[in-house]
């Protein structure tokens, strides 16, 4: 996606760290190492976005590597 999807602004930012708080740090899933994995073993996969430089938009949502067993909600 190079364009905005709501102001069709091709002057975006992206790959951006979201920060929850300086305690939190990055926004993050947790999910553990390929399939069938343990949850004990839950490690974060860090979650990037791209920003509309012209209305604020955030464009999108994902991460590097979507290739994990992720951890829902119960
Ligand atoms: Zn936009």
């Amino acid at each position: 996606m190079d364009k905005c999807i709501y102001c069709q602004s091709s002057n975006l930012d992206k790959g951006l760290k979201m920060r929850g708080s300086k305690d939190i740090g990055h926004l993050h899933f947790e999910c553990t190492e390929g399939s069938g994995g343990l949850s004990m073993f839950a490690k974060p996969e860090e979650v990037l976005a791209d920003l509309c430089k012209d209305c604020g938009s955030i464009t999108r949502m994902y991460v590097k590597n979507a290739n994990h067993t992720f951890l829902k909600d119960k």
